[in-house]
Parts: C-alpha cells; structure tokens; sequence
C-alpha cells in the first residue's frame, strides 16, 4: 500500500547575514528573507515551486517590514486596477473605463 504525502510547504531563506534594525521594536533582530514555497514529499521539501518576494522579518517581534535595499533590482508591479462596473483590467492612468465607460 502506497500512501502519497505530499504537499506545498513553505521554506524560510535568509538572503543576508548580517542583522537590520526592525522597524518595529528597534532592535537588530530582523533579517532579510525570502518565504519559498517548495513541493514536498514525505516532509522532505523536493523543489521549489513558488519563489516568494523578499521581505524584513524580524527574530524578535516577528514585524514584517518591505525591504529598502538598493541592490534590489525586481521593478515593483505596476497597480493593475479592475473596473468596479465590468470588471475588465484597467491601465492605473485611466480615468474611465474603455470598455463600459465608468468613471475610476
Ligand atoms: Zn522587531
Ligand atoms: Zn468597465
């Protein structure tokens, strides 16, 4: 009898050694990190199938904070808005929707 356990797991990976002072409590306890989501089986994280965005996660608090490093160079996402009326995908300097012409 075969019994598949497997699943997606999340893993936590420190992206930098040294410690930044957390936003939150002030103390050097917070670290850049990266949350990948890798395929496990039997517990045992096999690859990763989702690569998540760095963030500052502090050991202490727990605070989560954006990271403000510089050598970051993922460009943010541009804020896609949906029409409220349509629901068709807008471009964020739309003031009216070309679809069904509703006001943003
Ligand atoms: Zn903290
Ligand atoms: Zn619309």
């Amino acid at each position: 009898m075969f019994f598949f356990i497997g699943g997606i797991q999340p893993k936590t990976v420190d992206l930098e050694e040294t410690a930044r002072l957390c936003p939150a409590c002030g103390l050097a306890q917070a670290r850049l990190r990266r949350v990948d989501h890798y395929l496990s089986l039997f517990f045992i994280p096999l690859f990763p199938v989702k690569r998540g965005e760095p963030v500052v996660i502090c050991d202490r608090c727990g605070a989560v904070s954006a990271p403000d490093a510089p050598w970051e160079s993922v460009p943010p996402k541009p804020a896609r808005r949906d029409c409220p009326q349509c629901g068709s995908a807008l471009d964020p300097s739309f003031k009216y929707c070309p679809r069904c012409g509703t006001r943003i």
